[in-house]
């Protein structure tokens, strides 16, 4: 219960509380850090974004799906002259492996991005739209997929599910 001041003199009793979301994920200080299948992942992330088409942002970002069964299938950004209608990395790739293997469940997807303007010293979170795509996949095969994030060099952070990065997410549950 918490006292509230809503004028002179005048204030209303109010019950709430304060809340707090807690992430945690493995941040490495840089690729050649990490374990052999992490750096193969990326390598594959980074070689999708010479796919991308973004000739608009100069913001070119790779992404690269494990399969269950080893398979990789990358995806790159496909910006348009028409902006709101261009495809992130993440969703390409997501598509691309509904697509070429629907049934198949997702371990992991690497993502990463480089740019011609300012080079990516951090590493490269996916938007809220990607985030709420790739927590649909996690639930679609009832698996949870590791989202490693990195940029052109330096930390490398890995995150056991996309649940990490979107607290009260959207799901069928609600339908
Ligand atoms: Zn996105």
């Amino acid at each position: 219960m918490k006292e509230v001041g809503i004028g002179k003199n005048k204030s209303i009793r109010i019950n709430m509380t304060q809340q707090t979301y807690t992430t945690s994920y493995m941040a490495y200080t840089s690729v050649q850090e990490m374990p052999e299948h992490y750096q193969t992942l990326i390598e594959q992330a980074k070689i999708a974004t010479n796919d991308s088409h973004a000739p608009y942002s100069n913001f070119k970002v790779g992404a690269a799906i494990l399969l269950n069964n080893g398979t990789v299938i990358k995806g790159s950004n496909q910006e348009n002259a028409s902006y709101p209608i261009g495809f992130c990395a993440e969703r390409t790739a997501l598509s691309a492996a509904a697509s070429l293997a629907s049934y198949e469940k997702i371990k992991a997807i690497a993502i990463t991005a480089k740019s011609a303007n300012n080079p990516v010293l951090k590493p490269a979170a996916p938007c809220g739209i990607c985030r709420q795509c790739i927590f649909e996949a996690e639930n679609k095969h009832h698996q949870d997929i590791e989202v490693i994030l990195t940029g052109e060099s330096g930390e490398v952070f890995v995150f056991k599910s996309i649940k990490d990065l979107l607290p009260l997410h959207f799901d069928a549950n609600f339908l």
